[in-house]
């Protein structure tokens, strides 16, 4: 399953932690024998004692399931839809009940009889949801009757449901047509305990079996599903699908809708996409797509798609952001549907992805299932990794691991940084339990933990591992354990050294949650020097005995080779290692961790840090866009967390007017937006604004605001962060020239480049007239499109003026306007995030209108958005001013059914870390930035006394 893809800074503003000295010992690399691998290494998930099983008995499983559901979908959105399962089951062990799944089914009735024939007997179905296990308990009117060991039967249930509306199990979608009719449809999501709400049955991933599906429903609609149609058994109404490979219930899906399709083959595999009527023109780029990453993927594990035909499907309601089905995936339309005109980059760029994510699943997930939830980063973290392999392969130009870097990989290394962080590996039971495991570290830090591995141990012994894994385990379920062997066998096969048993290195990343930070001190008399691992938190006196086995490399100045990203050394679960023979001089930088593929942080002694700032500044592209980007950010964690100074981080940045890739422009963006945040309405704001337009000021002038044809992918991401970081500075050329084409648009219908409309929007209304700004807040109530609906709300937020903003958050509680209901909760968070202004304005509003904003929310349920609104509000609090404001509303509204009694507990807490934020970071940083200036100036002055002092000696 994907998750949501949301874009964005990622705020996390305490860090660090105190080192602990420990002994140096100096290691060897070990020799070859040791790659013998220890078969009985194993880590096994034991249950905890206290908990109930919520697990099935093992006396019976199931081998095949033959599915009849009959819908009438067609009938305005009826939900009502019955079913029949006949379920073949082999019984392990004697047993007087058969226990399988059920949630939200109703009108049981059921019978079992011998595969080899005999009289049907009557089966007592009851339902026990004691803790929610959700249990169909099937025993039989004969107390004393068991079913034997080694026999098989089929058991037959009739029953009803109802087609949910919560976008889970066989659910109700809909969407209006080209004519403006509703049109509905009935679609599944199954992930990861809701095959039961379509069907009774063995809902665990393991449980394997085949699957023959048949479907009733008004001909004018098509059903399909993962299989191809049994053209045979099929007739107008009643569609009959081929029996599928043995797989889990989770997996098996199914569409009744009129969808229409596009079709291509590649290799004679079949591929088609499906969408709602009027969407067919969208269709080609996920089509082609499609084909491309299968088969770098098929190429790649040397194992072929397992089935006949792949779907792919857009689903207008739909809750995660795709689905990995076997053989028909389901998208939400977002992430399928690619119009050439007007869609933009980071669109196409999420379809690929995401299409290449669902695809991986076919293999680490369907084809090879999971044990058990607990290993759900065992299928999570592949399709994360080869999301973006698949699409490097496919479109190597694109460069996307520079966007891995800047998107996945640091999100986990900030998630992961908490003393309470969760291995990925991680014991759960109930459902409410296994929904909590789709994390950042089942996705992100599994992604980036799996991409370590494959660079240090070589893509070659790595994808030799997985192609082991995958035929070792096809058709069955597997765990952590099989997959560390089949990489130690490759590696054995491959004559690839290891330090220590592949079994131990491995676990030593999934049984312990957090993320090492590496400590390096050079010895710059000898040219060595020594690294010391610990557990890197936020809390700079957190101290753990957390070890891991990590694999590192290094480049230095005088060879500064970025490409060979195997690992030369080893840290071996030792907090402390010398490392000799570096070819270092005193004069050269050292980086550790080439192209930043290792899963961990790296602080160097202050000398290294100047060796490569200067560096950096001299030579930047001898440093390879990774490492440029990841020294930015590690340095931002390390100068906020009191571990080096302030000086150090803002030294480094001034490299960044030579800068021109999207990796380090993406980190110095959160590290400015962050920084901005905290010092917006600060007396001396402007010499920080000063300094962020000295960096940006000449690659924004080198890039432009406006796409150029032909342009690679990471141009028009970094031209989009150069404005946005340009336009934060005040540089006046990014205000005048995002304004000019807003007002090109107002004036003449010039349109804006997709790729750039949210910039433009938003810093062309910084300092907007009224009638620019009148023009697009109508546009968003006449608009029609839901995209350009959300962009334009997140654009109206950015306006400068407080009557725009006045009038932008009023319209929320107006309701002889357009807009939607869920829409008229989203104005004030663009609004408040901006800047002073708009956080006043929306205070201001809501003190005025508290009681009819609170009772927007009637009858929807959840956290009212008044109370969540309020607490979000406080993050942005950063003044005494705003603060007693801010008090003011939370007086007013404390005490109201609209909010809970925990807002000033919560309030307090986000206005106190504020504080604390400012206490240690504010005057380092406003000393610093006002020395800059000054600086600056300065050294303009002596040029221009330089200047003059030439000028006047030519006269002489
Ligand atoms: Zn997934």
């Amino acid at each position: 399953m994907s998750r949501v893809h949301i874009y964005g800074a990622a705020l996390l503003l305490t860090v660090l932690l105190a080192a602990t000295s420990q002994a140096a010992v100096v290691r060897t690399f070990p020799p070859f024998e040791r790659l013998l691998e220890n078969p009985n290494a194993r880590v096994a998930i034991t249950p905890r004692a206290d908990e109930d099983n919520y697990r099935l008995p093992n006396d019976t499983i199931p081998s095949h399931y033959a599915i009849e559901l009959t819908t009438n979908v067609h009938n305005n959105g009826e939900t009502k839809f019955t079913g029949i399962v006949t379920i073949t089951l082999d019984v392990v062990t004697e047993t007087n009940k058969i226990v399988i799944h059920a949630r939200q089914l109703e009108n049981f009735t059921a019978s079992i009889t011998r595969s080899t024939g005999g009289d049907s007997i009557t089966v007592k179905p009851t339902y026990d949801n004691t803790d929610g296990r959700e249990f169909l308990v099937l025993s039989f009117e004969d107390e004393t009757f068991t079913l034997p060991a080694d026999s098989t039967w089929l058991l037959t249930i009739n029953y009803e449901g109802n087609l949910r509306t919560d976008n889970g199990g066989f659910y109700l979608s809909s969407y209006t047509d080209e004519t403006g009719a509703t049109k509905y449809l009935a679609t599944t999501q199954f992930e990861s305990t809701d095959a039961r709400h379509a069907f009774p049955c063995y809902d665990e991933p393991s449980k394997r079996a085949n699957f023959t599906i048949t479907i009733k429903h008004d001909p004018t609609y098509n059903a399909i599903s993962n299989m191809p149609i049994d053209e045979e058994k099929t007739t107008s109404g009643v569609t009959v699908f081929q029996t599928t490979v043995n797989m889990p219930s989770y997996l098996v899906a199914f569409i009744v809708s009129e969808f229409v399709y596009t079709e291509g083959e590649l290799n004679g595999l079949p591929q088609r996409v499906f969408s709602r009527k009027g969407t067919e023109h969208e269709q080609e780029f996920a089509l082609t797509n499609g084909m491309l990453v299968e088969k770098r993927l098929s190429d790649y594990f040397g194992v072929p798609f397992a089935l006949p035909k792949l779907d792919q499907a857009g689903i207008p309601d739909f809750a995660a952001g795709a689905m990995e089905n076997w053989g028909l995936a389901t998208y939400r339309e977002e992430y399928l549907l690619y119009n050439t005109e007007n869609s933009t980059i980071n669109t196409q760029t999420n379809i690929a992805t995401v299409e290449a994510h669902e695809d991986a699943h076919m293999w680490f997930g369907d084809l090879v299932a999971i044990e058990w939830w607990s290993y759900l980063w065992l299928k999570e973290g592949f399709a994360t990794l080869f999301e973006n392999l698949a699409v490097d392969l496919a479109y190597p130009e694109w460069d996307i691991f520079q966007t891995f870097h800047a998107g996945s990989y640091q999100s986990a290394l900030i998630y992961d940084a908490s003393p309470n962080a969760r291995p990925m590996t991680y014991f759960v039971q109930k459902p409410a339990e296994i929904a909590l495991l789709y994390d950042s570290v089942s996705y992100a830090k599994a992604g980036s933990v799996l991409d370590m591995w494959r660079h240090a141990l070589t893509n070659t012994v790595f994808q030799r591992g997985l192609h082991n894994y995958l035929t070792f385990n096809q058709y069955k379920a597997a765990n952590e354990s099989h997959l560390f062997d089949a990489i130690a066998l490759a590696a054995r096969e491959e004559n690839h050294a290891v330090p220590a048993l592949i079994v131990d290195m491995l676990a030593s990343w999934t049984n312990q949650g957090g993320v090492p930070l590496l400590t390096v001190e050079r010895n710059y008399n000898d040219g060595t020097f020594t690294i010391k691992q610990e557990a890197y938190t936020n809390d700079k006196d957190y101290e753990s005995s957390k070890l891991w086995y990590i694999p590192f490399n290094f480049a230095i100045q005088s060879n500064p080779d970025f490409r060979n990203t195997e690992a030369t050394h080893y840290l071996v679960k030792e907090a402390e290692i010398s490392v000799n023979e570096t070819g270092l001089t005193a004069a050269d930088w050292l980086i550790l961790n080439k192209q930043s593929t290792g899963y961990y942080r790296i602080n160097y002694d202050s000398e290294n840090w100047r060796l490569i700032t200067e560096g950096l500044i001299n030579r930047p592209h001898k440093i390879s866009p990774r490492n440029r980007a990841q020294l930015i950010s590690d340095l931002y964690r390390f100068a906020t967390s009191g571990r080096v100074p302030h000086a150090t981080l803002l030294n480094l940045l001034t490299y960044l007017p030579n800068e021109d890739q999207y990796a380090p422009w993406s980190a110095a963006n959160t590290v400015i937006t962050l920084f901005n945040r905290y010092l917006s309405g600060d007396s001396e704001y402007k010499n920080f604004q000063f300094f962020v337009r000295e960096l940006v000021n000449q690659q924004f002038d080198k890039f432009g605001v406006n796409d150029l044809k032909g342009e690679q992918h990471l141009v028009k991401y970094t031209r989009n962060v150069l404005i946005s970081i340009a336009c934060l500075g005040g540089l006046e050329s990014c205000l005048t020239d995002t304004t000019a084409k807003l007002q090109a648009l107002v004036d003449d219908g010039t349109a804006i480049e997709p790729n750039l409309q949210s910039q433009v929007y938003c810093n062309g209304l910084k300092k907007a007239s009224d009638d620019v700004f009148d023009f697009v807040y109508n546009k968003l109530m006449d608009s029609n499109d839901q995209a350009e609906r959300r962009l334009l709300i997140s654009a109206l937020g950015c306006a400068g003026d407080a009557n725009q903003l006045k009038k932008f958050v009023s319209s929320s509680i107006d309701e002889s306007n357009g807009l939607r209901t869920q829409e008229r909760y989203t104005l004030l968070s663009p609004t408040y995030s901006r800047g002073e202004v708009g956080l006043l304005t929306s205070i201001e509003f809501l003190l005025e209108n508290w009681e009819k904003y609170g009772s927007l929310n009637a009858g929807f349920g959840g956290v009212n958005p008044l109370h969540s609104d309020i607490v979000s509000m406080s993050a942005y609090v950063v003044n005494d001013n705003q603060k007693e404001k801010l008090q003011e509303l939370v007086d007013t509204v404390k005490g109201s059914e609209y909010v809970s009694d925990t807002l000033q507990a919560s309030v307090d807490a986000n206005v106190n870390a504020n504080t604390e934020w400012l206490t240690e970071n504010r005057e380092p940083l406003m000393t610093w930035v006002s020395s800059y200036r000054a600086g600056s100036a300065a050294l303009s002055t002596s040029i221009f006394a330089l200047v003059l002092c030439l000028f006047t000696a030519k006269l002489l």
